[in-house]
């Protein structure tokens, strides 16, 4: 483990830019002390392939995940999130930049970011955070999609055994011990301990394989419930509820080492999964809901308790959230941020009449092929609370649904929503057209990645 701060510290020195100088972090310490104001730690909790309705908090008729609630009780809960994308590697850069995955460049899994548009993470560095991850999902590894730029510790160790589909699947406990190991190290460090920290966690366990685990067993539906595909969902339903118990784990670790009533918390999953609906399994390929719609919650100083906000919003809106509430420099890109801040939510309400883009792609990012770089992605969606339109780039067809008859998007318009001006066809071909759209080649992946990727179920076209 220490080798693996030790090199990222020596990358980080090697780059030179990414870290401020002993001047500029005595000048922003010397700043906050005059305003008199400690920033808090901030910790980033995500979960991979978390579809929001597997949570109680959000609707889950048996209260699988105790742990979650509570959080969303003590916060805020978002009952309308959308990630930009139900791919992990890309759903995060949008995390890191505000930026949808046309715009970031991290368009499928294995193809990297941009590396021109300010992170999250470099802004708490700028702001004297101290700043570390700890991943467990392969396409997350600091090469591929690049969203390690900021962290000053990137902890991507994957255990040496391979589960029986040959992927290394870090598990949360590894996770947890390496996060607990930082954290011990970091108390002796006098020093150390006198910055703020920003923490990112990702848990990957909902991913498939679904295993079971030991003692935690969730009931399975009645004989009469037992519909197509319930032995998965019901597996599914499992890992959710291991993972919970795996979160209560990392908080009380946490607390030993900081006082989690202070930190600011932000929970997000990066995509759901399809569990049969839209006869698919799996994320990333369409737009419907079932891979697109995340659990969010926030809690902390600042944040009121138990409100739940019903407005739309996207993991986009997690960077310019925490600009606003703690009060971070903005930073200075070449785009905008895509996101808006969900703090005036904290108080008021937040705009019903925004509009949502997300897409669907294909998953191959293999070897150095510009065709998969160049090409437009699989389908793009464009909605509002009430209207959904989704356009397939191969097929060339558009589909409507009327989500405020047809909330499970399973019966598609006969004929497009009459009266809407513009045409709800070319407001997403101007909305995708308007897209700051960055094209960037991968050619970074090893044949370990290959293999790795495709015992996560990425391969092939459409
Ligand atoms: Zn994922």
């Amino acid at each position: 483990m220490k080798k693996v701060f030790a090199l990222v510290f020596a990358v980080v020195g090697l780059l030179g830019g990414t870290s401020p100088s002993s001047g500029q972090t005595a000048e922003l310490e010397g700043r906050r002390a005059q305003d008199g104001k400690k920033q808090p730690n901030v910790l980033l909790l995500s979960v991979d392939t978390l579809r929001a309705d597997a949570l109680h908090a959000y609707g889950y008729p048996l209260p699988i995940t105790p742990t979650l609630d509570a959080l969303a009780a003590d916060g805020v809960l978002f009952e309308d999130a959308l990630t930009t994308i139900g791919k992990t590697g890309p759903s995060f850069a949008s995390v890191f930049t505000s930026l949808s995955p046309p715009s970031h460049g991290a368009r499928r899994n294995g193809i990297s970011m941009r590396d021109d548009v300010p992170t999250l993470a470099e802004s708490f560095l700028n702001d004297g955070y101290e700043t570390a991850a700890f991943v467990s999902n392969w396409t997350l590894r600091a090469r591929l999609a690049r969203v390690d730029r900021g962290f000053q510790t990137y902890d991507e160790s994957f255990d040496a055994k391979r589960n029986m589909f040959g992927a290394h699947e870090r598990k949360a406990d590894s996770v947890i011990a390496a996060v607990s190991s930082h954290l011990d190290s970091r108390a002796q460090s006098p020093t150390a301990t006198l910055k703020p920290l920003f923490l990112w966690v990702h848990f990957t366990e909902p991913h498939t394989p679904f295993d079971l685990h030991e003692g935690v067993t969730v009931p399975q539906p009645p004989q009469n419930a037992r519909t197509s595909g319930w032995v998965k969902r019901w597996r599914y339903a499992n890992e959710v509820a291991y993972t919970d118990t795996r979160v209560a784990v990392l908080f009380e670790t946490l607390g030993r080492h900081i006082d989690l009533d202070s930190t600011i918390i932000v929970f997000v999953g990066d995509h759901g999964e399809s569990l049969g609906e839209h006869g698919y399994w799996g994320h990333g390929k369409n737009t419907n809901w079932p891979n697109l719609r995340i659990p969010m919650m926030i809690k902390g100083p600042g944040v009121p308790k138990g409100k739940r906000i019903s407005a739309p919003v996207m993991n986009l809106d997690i960077f310019p959230t925490l600009v606003e509430l703690l009060s971070l420099d903005k930073p200075e890109s070449p785009t905008a941020f895509e996101g808006q801040s969900l703090v005036p939510g904290f108080s008021n309400s937040l705009p019903t009449d925004r509009l949502r883009f997300t897409v669907g792609d294909r998953h191959t990012a293999f070897g150095s092929s510009a065709r998969v770089n160049f090409e437009n992605p699989k389908e793009i969606s464009l909605q509002s609370t009430t209207l959904k339109v989704t356009y397939d780039f191969s097929s060339k067809k558009v589909v409507y649904y009327d989500l405020s008859t047809d909330p499970g998007e399973a019966r598609p318009l006969t004929a497009p929503p009459e009266n809407t001006k513009p045409p709800w066809r070319r407001r997403l071909s101007d909305w995708y057209r308007a897209l700051p759209k960055f094209e960037k080649k991968s050619g970074q992946l090893s044949d370990e990645d290959r293999r790795q990727l495709e015992s996560l179920g990425y391969v092939g076209g459409d």
